[in-house]
């Protein structure tokens, strides 16, 4: 077994349920739900849309949808102009060009308004199933980073690092289990490295202020 696939075994018993924290019912409601995403916690989100989507339930609903009345209901997301726009276009584009319903590869996704690596990914991997590429959001990019899996910046380069190393049936279920793990042990400002169970396959002790004793990392102010 290499690293990457120990990293992983070591990941999925810590977090066996780890799963997309975005709340969605149906490819429809994942893409809105990915677009509301941008720059705006799940959490948030997740509250958006408990009533967004009682209100709209169909893509024509969405499609026919007033700008200004879309853009109050999802005011709380930020950046509610571009996105309640975006949702708009894309939505009717789904109508005219896809017969009402949200496509299932990345290609036809990244086609759609407000739609770019990350959610194009987010929707072929969880919505259909479809290992289309890897999901690279915040905590990946940071981990990824931190075990030295990818030394890029740029999300696209990172996951074609990530594509070249993490086993294509793993491609949907790592992102889930970093975005676990960021949350609960490698947070951004202050990981818990001595809580971690991947500590012994992490290199990170010169990138952030963590230092090894007495074998484990203990982070450091
Ligand atoms: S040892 Fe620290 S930096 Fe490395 S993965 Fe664990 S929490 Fe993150």
């Amino acid at each position: 077994m290499n690293r990457i696939e120990k990293i992983i075994l070591l990941l999925e018993e810590v977090y066996p349920n780890a799963r997309l924290k975005l709340n969605y019912k149906n490819p429809l409601q994942l893409l809105i739900a990915s677009i509301l995403a941008a720059q705006c916690t799940d959490e948030r989100v997740n509250k958006v849309t408990a009533d967004l989507f009682n209100k709209y339930t169909a893509v024509k609903d969405f499609a026919e949808a007033k700008n200004e009345e879309l853009e109050k209901d999802i005011k709380p997301t930020g950046f509610f102009r571009n996105k309640a726009k975006n949702i708009i276009n894309a939505c009717k584009l789904i109508i005219e060009q896809h017969n009402g319903e949200v496509p299932e590869s990345k290609e036809k996704l990244l086609l759609l308004p407000g739609v770019a690596d990350k959610t194009a990914n987010m929707i072929s991997c969880n919505a259909f199933s479809i290992a289309s590429g890897i999901v690279v959001d915040t905590h990946v990019k940071r981990i990824a980073y931190r075990l030295d899996l990818s030394k890029n910046t740029n999300p696209v380069k990172i996951e074609k690092d990530l594509i070249n190393m993490v086993p294509r049936n793993k491609w949907i279920s790592f992102p889930h289990l970093v975005a676990f793990h960021g949350r609960n042990i490698c947070k951004a400002r202050k990981p818990k490295c001595f809580q971690c169970s991947i500590k012994d396959l992490c290199y990170s002790t010169d990138k952030i202020t963590c230092k090894v004793t007495a074998g484990s990392h203990a982070y450091v102010q």
